[in-house]
């Protein structure tokens, strides 16, 4: 069988509908993928580590790496940069390997004008009530930041008719075993004697 580059999955979704969560999940399981580390502003959380979790920069770096075209997307969310190294992915890809991304919405779109080839999963909340509870239970966040992300989920959520598989955030598990059974099927899709 030939496949010669690696294909590039995307999975994106509102906030507070966990795919930081299934991410991680998922690579507890899949040695294979190769997880495209970010760039932000934002400001270093307790238990991350630096290059691990992001890269972490300076607004000037950010918006440097913009300057010279070294990001393949970047948005700003909660008044924080993030952005996925144009470079990485490339030349991972081009090694042959998959890559998967953890992005927004807005980044996510980018992504596919430039890699409509990729894959675009968009993680779904069970239901905008769930996925209310889960912004609030994060307890770290003013009533109007609560207000306002469910306002940008609700816009984010319009967006899904741009991706080509949607998964329902039930169950982590779940969710983890349906990407895992997309990954399996787009290999199948491209394999070529
Ligand atoms: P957090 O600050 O909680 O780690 O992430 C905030 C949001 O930024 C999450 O929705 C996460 O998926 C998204 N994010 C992380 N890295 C990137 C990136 O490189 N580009 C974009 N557009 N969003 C990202």
């Amino acid at each position: 069988m030939i496949e010669e580059k690696g294909i590039l999955f995307i999975l994106s979704g509102p906030s507070g509908v966990g795919k930081g969560t299934v991410r991680k999940e998922l690579f507890e399981q899949d040695t294979d993928l190769r997880y495209s580390i970010s760039m932000t502003t934002r400001d270093i959380r307790t238990g991350e580590t630096d290059g691990i979790d992001y890269f972490y920069k300076s607004k000037s770096e950010f918006e440097s790496l913009i300057e010279k075209g070294q990001l393949l997307e970047y948005a700003q969310y909660v008044n924080n940069y993030y952005g996925t190294p144009r470079e990485y992915v490339e030349r991972t890809l081009a090694e042959g390997h998959d890559v998967f991304l953890e992005i927004e919405v807005k980044g996510a779109l980018q992504v596919k004008e430039n890699f409509p080839e990729g894959v675009f999963i968009f993680l779904f909340p069970p239901s905008l009530e769930e996925l209310k509870n889960r912004i609030l239970s994060r307890g770290t966040e003013t009533q109007d930041l609560v207000l306002n992300r469910l306002k940008e989920a609700r816009n984010e959520i319009e967006m899904m008719d741009a991706y080509d598989y949607v998964v329902v955030n039930d169950h982590v598990d779940h969710a983890v075993e349906k990407i895992q059974s997309i990954i399996q099927s787009e290999h199948c899709k491209r394999e070529r004697i």
